[in-house]
């Protein structure tokens, strides 16, 4: 499904002459990371595999490689996110083989229901497709706006699980190109504007408007849940990426403004389970924004994300997507 460019990997790292490599992987490419350092072995590259699944270039393992004594980290399905690095770290995004015109040609006349103006987003597995995709969308009528982005994405109309920033630009809509739910109700929830995500694999189109309606229910009863809490874990990841101890310490201060008991803590990777033995009523993540929406099912305490409690205490009326910027 995806390509990696070996002999381009080898060549960066002849450049950079290291002998010993880290190689970091999604669950996804467990495969191609395993066939990925049987070739650089077999051209006498040490490659060592992180058995650690990794979720986001916001985790990069340059630590661990400093740690091991690599001279180079490769971090396989994601693209670059600006970071201080330990180790140099070659980022080898996954981009997907399919094709994405024949999904978008199947369903223009629901595209057309965005309006004439719309913005172009999706994910680094496809962002080599964005290009082509404007070409047929104009040919077919349509005026096309890719957002750049902040310094937090790779490349223009790339958007991130916690970064929508590409698709805040002045369009009567945004058409998503990519598969799974997260990141288009993300792009519905953040920019509040009609969502369309085609599916380049199914080919399926699913307006995300009520989909988005339906998650912010949910996370309006979340803060109902937690609105009698006085005791608040208020937790940050160690993730280079993910850490944001300057919002985290803002929470706390807030919660402890609104005479609520408040206390910082830190974990890499962030479960209810490993928490459950602390005595607090609710929790804050101020990490990525996946955690608390993703996976607040599996938390016995209501968890919330920083705009959240600022609903909770009442400094915020309206509903805030939580976006990491950058
Ligand atoms: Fe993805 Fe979460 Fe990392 Fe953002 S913080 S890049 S959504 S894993």
């Amino acid at each position: 499904m995806h390509e990696i460019g070996r002999e381009e990997v080898l060549r960066v790292l002849r450049d950079l002459g290291a002998t010993k490599v880290l190689i970091q992987t999604p669950e996804g490419l467990k495969r191609e990371a395993q066939g990925l350092a049987d070739f650089l072995e077999e051209n006498k590259i040490e490659a060592i595999i992180s058995g650690d699944i990794n979720y986001g270039a916001c985790d990069p393992a340059d630590g661990e490689a400093k740690r091991l004594g690599c001279d180079a980290l490769i971090h396989l399905g994601h693209s670059y996110m600006t970071l201080h690095l330990e180790v140099p770290t070659i980022f080898v995004p996954a981009f997907a083989k399919v094709d994405v015109i024949p999904a978008l040609e199947k369903n223009l006349d629901e595209i057309r229901k965005l309006g004439k103006r719309i913005a172009l987003v999706t994910t680094a597995q496809h962002i080599h497709r964005l290009e082509l995709a404007r070409k047929f969308l104009e040919e077919n009528g349509f005026e096309v706006l890719i957002g750049r982005g902040d310094s937090r994405v790779s490349w223009p109309g790339q958007v991130l699980g916690c970064n929508f920033s590409a698709a805040k630009v002045d369009a009567d809509g945004i058409l998503f190109i990519g598969a799974g739910y997260f990141h288009p109700i993300g792009v519905a929830m953040a920019v509040k504007k009609p969502t369309l995500a085609v599916n380049p694999y199914s080919g399926d189109a699913i307006w995300l408007d009520k989909e988005a309606e339906r998650l912010v229910r949910k996370r309006w009863a979340q803060i109902a849940k937690a609105m009698d809490a006085q005791r608040f874990g208020v937790v940050t990841s160690t993730k280079k990426g993910q850490l944001r101890l300057a919002e985290a310490r803002r929470i706390v201060r807030l919660l402890r403004g609104h005479g609520k008991y408040a206390r910082l803590i830190t974990m890499n990777h962030i479960n209810y389970p490993a928490l459950e033995g602390f005595d607090f009523d609710a929790y804050v993540v101020v990490a990525c924004p996946r955690v608390p929406i993703d996976d607040y099912e599996n938390w016995r305490k209501p968890v919330l994300t920083p705009r959240e409690v600022e609903i909770l205490l009442g400094l915020r009326e309206d509903y805030e997507f939580d976006e990491i910027l950058g």
